[in-house]
């Protein structure tokens, strides 16, 4: 588009904002014609369209409001950009789709035309030859997935402006291609689509502003240290006062009587308002930092926003219509989706939020539904293979029953019977035993491994998260499996990080050779060099912190082994078909008799003092306890370019408790950056009571056992989701001291925060499951799954219908082509494919 014509379609749209009072051109439209015209010659503007614009505003000074009112109307039908450009009816999904490929077929709306600018004067019948030139080059063309030289997978080098430097930082955040950067979406929006004249901004308010700079200056504050850029806008309405931070080239690029559109926060300056540090940019330019939903993208060094905007806008502008999708247009229709070009272009420039949610729709709808495809494909093939019948006699079992200190819950009972079937059937079990924290799972585990490896020469493998989880496993076991006359203890290793080499060597070997019946470890069981004589039973602990990927490894080293996933994240029933599609689900929902419930309460920021006394009375009691904070990001507090800087509150609380409020104690400290052996350390040390007080982040958060620990207290509890609080609080009361868990919200307000309250009203996990869907979307559930799969970058937006929805929809086309081997299936078998192969299985 001519930026005359966008200038002018700008102005009409400031015009309404103004209520028609002829203030959006200072001067009056009438007066701005003189300039325009000749402009607008200059730039190829069809020479009717001129006449138009000249015979519709030569008297608008002189017309009635209705008559204005009527005047812009018609200017913006001219200019094809009617004002009821906001389209919120997701029922006219068509016309939705239709109309996005118009648009981008518009001569108007080709992008990047600014070209013509330093071209030659043509005549008017050139100009339709240059468009259609232009419409070509810019084709909506549909590219296909399936053609490797598609373009999609072009390297970012291939994008203006992105050079060798460029592209290496740009792949520290996963970006190597075109299609990385289509779905590289915004982690927020900021809305500035607010078009308001000067007189009518107010105090605190994310605004946009069009005027020209009156006046420019700059200065040094503090010692030089710092420039002061300070700039007065006027409008026709007033005069807004701007001030940028040490940008002193700002004066090279701006000077008086400039045109410009500023978005920011306002502020107060002297009792009037004004803005610091807005984004800004001419007015005759495409506008991607101001004057609309503008979208905020995750960083890394050496990136800027604006820089990353650019290119994003570029990318997403030349290719998100080029994009295919994949599904037969009969199930978008059915299915009431967005079309997926359109869906990847509105998430990265979403017109009104409304749409956005759409789009974001549609891509969690496609993140759901390839999931399930290849849950479904995945577990088809495990049940295709033959496994090892174990069978052992209830007389057998009964006996090992008696010889333990405790009696099973009927819990624990019922779900060592339905592995006990699966063992049976001679296919690979692939179940999921849910239990919440403390009911008991290790004890099931060990139970399961035992009959496995009663039957011959089998192997059995336990992998846990974490190496003190490891460990505790391992101690539990080797008690378990000597107590019981079961097995020797040199049948029963483990195997971790810090493990020695010779002792890994010997290990090796004893695998290999089929000495070891039972393994515990971390990851380190998946390294390579690891080999199994007969692995026919894995065992894997909290699964949420696998992915799987890291399962099928463990899962190949073996001989269609049986699998047993362990998890204390309760998940409700209607998203477990999805989210764990692929297993069979044993519940347990009852305790161990004899728990008392931890004791919950929220607290106000300002009572804070009266939980370290209580923390005080607890230590004196020799109690432990552990106090965990959120993370926070400093992109959180304030746009920063460097994502990587996070600032840990619990590093800096850390140092404030031990020397003020907790300095006769020793105050530990352990945090997500800290190397596997420093956080190992550190938990040995306060298992072994070496350390009274533990600050954390959430990497507590998994199944540690310290029975001495009394007190869960959780700083910025409002930031935490309901699963995750509940998981935190797991880590108290499992001795037999009466145990706190205390909630205290960053702020007085969030005293009275829903999902608090929800946490002192009960202990059960699976009702927090099911309010937490309710509350916050099944986002937190997914998130778990994510490791293994591609990243579900939207699910945590999606409601559980559309989980549903996509869930039936992958099902029914797995049930008519399980392989997809149909022609129109063709793509959707090459994104499914892509997309389990990319899983990269990392654990936090
Ligand atoms: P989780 O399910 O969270 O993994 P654990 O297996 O760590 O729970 O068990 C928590 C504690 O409960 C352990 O100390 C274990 O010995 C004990 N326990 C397990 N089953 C029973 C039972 N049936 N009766 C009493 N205590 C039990
Ligand atoms: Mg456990």
């Amino acid at each position: 588009m001519q930026p005359t014509i966008h200038n002018l379609i700008k102005f009409c749209q400031l015009e309404i904002s103004h209520n028609y009072t002829n203030s959006a051109v200072i001067g009056g439209f009438e007066n701005m014609l003189s300039v325009w015209i000749p402009d607008a010659k200059k730039q190829n503007v069809p020479l009717d369209l001129i006449t138009k614009v000249e015979a519709l505003f030569k008297d608008y000074d002189r017309s009635t409001h209705d008559q204005r009112v009527e005047t812009i109307k018609n200017m913006l039908t001219i200019l094809n950009k009617p004002e009821s450009a906001q389209i919120n009816s997701s029922k006219e999904q068509k016309n939705l789709n239709e109309e996005y490929l118009q648009k981008n077929q518009q001569p108007y709306e080709v992008k990047n035309s600014t070209k013509s600018i330093s071209q030659p004067v043509k005549e008017p019948s050139q100009i339709t030859d240059q468009v259609k030139t232009t419409e070509k080059t810019l084709s909506t063309t549909k590219i296909s997935f399936l053609d490797p030289k598609t373009g999609l997978g072009a390297p970012l080098q291939t994008i203006p402006n992105v050079g060798p430097a460029k592209s290496k930082a740009l792949s520290t955040i996963g970006l190597f291609t075109l299609e990385d950067l289509l779905y590289f979406f915004p982690r927020k929006y900021e809305d500035y689509s607010l078009l308001l004249p000067i007189n009518r901004i107010e105090y605190n308010q994310k605004v946009t502003v069009i005027g020209s700079v009156k006046s420019i200056h700059t200065r040094s504050a503090k010692n030089n240290k710092i420039k002061i850029t300070e700039l007065i806008l006027e409008d026709g309405t007033g005069t807004l006062r701007i001030t940028f931070f040490n940008q002193p080239f700002l004066h090279k690029r701006l000077f008086k009587g400039a045109q410009i559109v500023v978005s920011g926060k306002t502020d107060m300056y002297l009792g009037r308002i004004a803005m610091n540090n807005p984004n800004w940019e001419k007015l005759d330019q495409k506008n991607l930092f101001t004057n609309r939903i503008v979208p905020i993208y995750k960083l890394t060094k050496n990136i800027t926003q604006n820089w990353l905007r650019k290119i994003m806008d570029h990318t997403v502008s030349q290719w998100a219509p080029r994009v295919p999708d994949y599904f037969p247009t009969s199930l978008i229709n059915k299915a009431d989706l967005l079309d997926l070009s359109k869906a990847i272009y509105e998430v990265h420039n979403p017109e009104t939020f409304e749409l956005l949610a759409r789009a974001q729709q549609r891509i969690s709808f496609d993140e759901i539904f390839f999931l399930q495809l290849g849950v479904l494909q995945q577990r088809r093939n495990w049940q295709k293979a033959t496994s090892t019948v174990f069978n052992v006699t209830t007389e057998w079992l009964e006996g090992i029953y008696q010889k333990l200190p405790y009696q099973l819950t009927n819990a624990q009972l019922r779900t060592i019977q339905d592995i006990r079937n699966d063992f049976m059937k001679g296919i690979p079990m692939s179940r999921l035993v849910q239990g919440d924290v403390g009911s008991g799972k290790t004890m099931v585990a060990a139970i399961a491994a035992a009959i496995a490896t009663q039957n011959g020469n089998t192997q059995a493998a336990l992998m846990a998260p974490t190496s003190i989880l490891a460990e505790q496993h391992y101690k539990n076991l080797l008690d378990f499996f000597t107590e019981q006359d079961l097995l020797h203890s040199n049948q029963i290793r483990l195997l971790i990080g810090s493990t020695s080499n010779t002792e890994k060597e010997e290990i090796r070997q004893s695998l290999k050779d089929g000495t070891i019946k039972v393994i515990i470890g971390t990851h380190a069981l998946l390294e390579d060099p690891i080999e199994f004589n007969n692995l026919e039973f894995v065992v894997i602990d909290e699964q949420h912190r696998f992915g799987v990927t890291q399962r099928s490894v463990l899962r190949d080293k073996g001989n269609s082994p049986h699998i047993l996933v362990m998890t204390a994240t309760p998940i409700p029933r209607s998203l477990a078909l999805t989210v764990c599609g692929d297993l069979d689900i044993s519940v347990m929902d009852e305790m161990p008799p004899g728990r008392q419930p931890v004791s919950t309460h929220i607290v106000s920021p300002l009572d804070r003092a009266r939980v370290y006394q209580l923390i005080h009375n607890q230590l004196a009691e020799e109690r432990q306890a552990f106090i965990v904070y959120p993370l926070v990001s400093t992109e959180e507090v304030e746009e920063s370019d460097d994502s990587d800087q996070i600032t840990n509150a619990a590093v800096n609380e850390h140092t404030r408790l031990q020397t003020e409020i907790f300095s006769t104690r020793t105050v530990g400290l352990l945090h997500g950056k800290m190397r596997p052996e420093e956080k190992d350390q550190i938990m040995f040390d306060f298992k072994n009571k070496k350390i009274d007080i533990l600050v954390s982040t959430t990497v507590v958060e998994v199944g540690v056992d310290i029975p001495n620990a009394s007190v869960m207290l959780i700083e910025g509890a409002n930031r935490f989701g309901l699963a995750q609080l509940h998981q935190l609080r797991g880590r108290v009361g499992r001795g037999n001291h009466k145990s706190y868990c205390l909630l205290i919200p960053e702020n007085e307000d969030a005293v009275e925060n829903e999902r608090l309250k929800v946490m002192q009203e009960t202990n059960d996990g699976f009702v927090l499951a099911e309010k937490d869907l309710a509350q916050r979307g099944p986002g937190d559930f997914l998130g778990n799954r994510q490791s293994g799969y591609m990243d579900l970058r939207l699910a945590n937006i999606m409601d559980v219908k559309l989980i549903e929805k996509a869930r039936e929809f992958a099902q029914s086309i797995f049930e008519k082509d399980p392989d997809l081997n149909a022609e129109e299936h063709q793509e959707i078998k090459h994104i499914l494919n892509h997309y389990w192969k990319t899983g990269t299985g990392d654990i936090s």
